[in-house]
């Protein structure tokens, strides 16, 4: 059965409706592409699924292993295996990121009932895993993303994905702001990380992405809603033919 199942989601801000009706089913072990313009509510979506506040829900469903994921506080989705890879993400000044790591981690294993790791595990773990995704020891050091440039946030954000071996991994325009090398080595690292039982929905405007993220699906969004999907191929017509023909057809 299906990993995640968004069911005819609405989901409105203050008094503005954002997504109008959204129907998503991802199975374990597959890729999904979210491809749309800005403003079609791609990152609504992954907030809506990570549990961000600011959201309402006003209408549709969330089933992310057959649980109502909706119910569920933002702490409680992660341990249960959701992990979002932030637009943006944020700077947390006077927390080394290798505390941050380790904090978060253990909180997560300790909601699942498992061990914490020993320091001696938790450091052998990190320091290989960023060894792979050529994070330097000094940078995890540093408070969490504070001066990190785009390309290692993004790389960052794939260690924690690593880290915490989540169950579906949403990766929110991991290509923006890289040039073509860190996006190679972010995009490895997620490659890496797909496993028959995983699943991952990958959100992006641009084809270039999943040139490096090869999907089994595509879809397009549109004005709050998916409004069409297919297989890989659908990017590269995207490609080509841009975005405008979806837009008028969501009018
Ligand atoms: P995308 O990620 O596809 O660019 P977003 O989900 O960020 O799109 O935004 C979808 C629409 O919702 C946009 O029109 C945006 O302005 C609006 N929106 C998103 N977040 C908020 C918010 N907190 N308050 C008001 N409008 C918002
Ligand atoms: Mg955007
Ligand atoms: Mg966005």
């Amino acid at each position: 059965s299906a990993l995640l199942e968004v069911k005819n989601l609405q989901v409105s801000v203050g008094d503005r409706e954002i997504l109008h009706g959204l129907t998503l089913s991802v199975n374990p072990g597959e890729v999904h592409a979210i491809m749309g313009p800005n403003g079609s509510g791609k990152s609504t979506l992954s907030h809506v699924i990570a549990g961000k506040p600011g959201y309402d829900v006003t209408g549709g469903q969330i089933l992310f292993k057959g649980e109502d994921l909706l119910e569920m506080a933002p702490d409680v989705r992660a341990a249960k295996g959701v992990f979002l890879a932030f637009q943006y993400p944020v700077e947390i000044p006077g927390v080394a990121t290798m505390t941050f790591l380790r904090t978060a981690l253990n909180a997560q294993r300790k909601a699942r009932g498992e061990a914490e790791f020993s320091t001696p595990d938790f450091l052998k773990r990190v320091r290989e895993v960023a060894a792979s995704l050529n994070i330097p020891q000094e940078m995890l050091k540093r408070g969490v993303n504070v001066g990190f440039s785009g390309g290692e946030k993004k790389r960052n954000e794939v260690l924690q994905m690593a880290l915490f071996q989540p169950s579906l991994c949403i990766l929110d325009e991991m290509d923006s702001g890289l040039d073509i090398d860190a996006l190679r080595v972010a995009s490895e690292g997620v490659n890496a990380l797909r496993t028959p039982d995983r699943a991952m929905v990958v959100i992006t405007h641009y084809q270039r992405l999943l040139d490096y993220i090869v999907p089994d699906h595509v879809h397009v969004m549109s004005k709050g809603k998916v409004v069409k999907s297919g297989g890989k191929e659908l990017a590269l017509e995207l490609e080509a033919n841009g975005y405008a023909q979806y837009q008028e057809a969501a009018a």
